[in-house]
């Protein structure tokens, strides 16, 4: 076709010349002869353009040449245009009936928290109405600072999942969840879980009334077991049942008050409590008073702490957390084993560790040991009065506090239990100035002198 156009060229050329040979005005017949050539295209590219404005598939420019392979290559186009939107408009209809069966809530939302697409459930749980809303603030729709916050955390520091009351919908409790994607884009997916939170509440509250209800009829029998042991007229033979049924209570007691501390912890108790707790005199008080219990069997506990480090929050949470880990640390501490307990700043934070040189845990039970009731070896946990809640409990503290807790152990070598908190919770006292700027560490030896008597003591001797 492109020849097609030479050929006529060509051809208007020689016509052009011929005539000019004849008129003997050569030069201008030609001038005339392309001008006609111009013409004519000029012409044949205006009727594309028009054909083109139309955008109509009839009605197409019959003239032969270039102009008829453009056209025929843009009408090309165009169907193969046309059967790609068929595509896409299947593929969008098909999301479309998809998202409204989806279950959940899913709202995207662009750079500036502003709504770039919503589905059907986002209006019966979030008052979102698509495309009425489309490119308003979400937090501008619905005014929550729960949800303002959790927003705005960063995905490293943001929490797994939100519970809201759905804002459309007081009666339906939500757990919402955000993930980034492409350019600073979030996907918000809200999910209704009235049935589940409803469940775990009866869970939380049948076992906070029961543990309640238990504990009085416990008081009872457990005094009237002491007035018994106490009483010299009970028979020789008694005493030792009486010895058991006493060991007995009081495994129940601590049970109870394990399982009522972790119901108060799961109802948000201490939430509002911040009070500069002295942490350092805390961990000194919690070893004496460990080292009048059983499980104590002349274990070297050492404590290096920072005396000027404090820590805000509620002390009775802090001192559950810590004396729960060294408790176990001399629990599961072969007699005069060693003990560390460390309590400094870091970079990263606040750090509390607990070091032992006993019995270990073998890798395997160590991502399960905060779950409630896990313990390695139950019979051994029974035996010394272990609730297999304690571990559960410090768990729950840590998350409270937006701490994290770390395990490293080895079997027969030791443990360690490190707990780092954010520095929102560190409250610098007045402490003893070094040169440098920096602050003393207190290090006291608890058991600075190993007790006479025991075996290290009489090795010794
Ligand atoms: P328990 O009341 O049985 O001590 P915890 O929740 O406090 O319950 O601990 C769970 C289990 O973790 C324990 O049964 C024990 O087997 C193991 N454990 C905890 N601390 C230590 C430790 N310092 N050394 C070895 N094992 C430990």
């Amino acid at each position: 076709l492109m020849r097609q156009d030479l050929w006529r060229l060509l051809g208007i050329v020689l016509l052009s010349v011929l005539i000019g040979l004849l008129t003997g005005h050569t030069a201008l017949a030609l001038a005339a002869g392309l001008f006609f050539f111009s013409i004519r295209q000029y012409l044949a590219q205006a009727e594309l353009l028009a054909w083109l404005k139309r955008r109509a598939d009839t009605g197409r420019p019959a003239r032969a040449g270039l102009v008829d392979e453009l056209c025929r290559e843009i009408q090309q186009l165009r169907n193969h245009y046309r059967a790609r939107n068929a595509l896409l408009a299947g593929y969008l209809k098909r999301f479309q009936r998809a998202t409204t069966a989806i279950p959940d809530a899913v709202i995207i939302l662009g750079r500036f928290g502003e709504i770039e697409w919503a589905n059907r459930k986002a209006g019966q749980y979030m008052g979102i109405c698509w495309p009425q809303d489309n490119g308003l603030r979400l937090l501008n729709l619905v005014r929550d600072p729960a949800l303002a916050d959790y927003l705005g955390l960063g995905p490293e520091t943001r929490i797994d999942a939100l519970q809201l009351d759905a804002p459309a919908n007081a009666g339906i409790q939500l757990e919402i969840r955000v993930s980034p994607y492409g350019a600073a884009r979030k996907l918000l997916v809200a999910r209704d879980v009235t049935g589940i939170s409803r469940n775990n509440q009866m869970r939380k509250d049948f076992i906070a009334n029961a543990s309640h209800e238990l504990r009085t009829p416990l008081t009872v029998i457990a005094g009237y077991l002491e007035s018994f042991a106490d009483d010299e007229l009970c028979p020789g033979e008694w005493r030792a049942h009486i010895a058991q049924m006493r060991g007995q209570t009081d495994r129940m007691q601590s049970l109870i008050a394990d399982l009522l501390q972790l119901s108060s912890l799961e109802a948000g108790a201490g939430d509002d409590i911040k009070e500069a707790v002295a942490a350092p005199e805390m961990l000194a008080m919690i070893c004496d008073e460990i080292k009048k219990t059983a499980a104590y069997r002349d274990h070297i506990i050492t404590i290096k702490a920072d005396p000027g480090l404090y820590f805000n929050g509620d002390p009775r949470l802090i001192y559950s957390a810590f004396s729960n880990l060294i408790f176990n640390a001399v629990q599961y501490t072969q007699a005069e084993g060693r003990i560390e307990v460390e309590w400094r700043e870091h970079a990263a934070g606040l750090c509390f560790s607990v070091r032992d040189n006993g019995l270990g845990i073998d890798a395997a039970h160590i991502p399960r040991l905060t779950e409630r009731f896990y313990r390695i070896d139950k019979g051994r946990s029974r035996a010394q009065g272990g609730t297999g809640l304690g571990l559960a409990i410090v768990k729950h503290i840590l998350v409270r506090y937006g701490a994290t807790l770390q395990i490293e152990s080895e079997p027969g070598q030791g443990s360690l239990f490190r707990c780092r908190f954010p520095e929102t919770h560190a409250i610098r006292m007045d402490a003893p100035a070094l040169p440098g700027g920096k602050v003393a560490v207190k290090e006291a030896l608890i058991e600075s002198e190993i007790p006479c008597g025991t075996g290290k003591c009489r090795q010794n001797l």
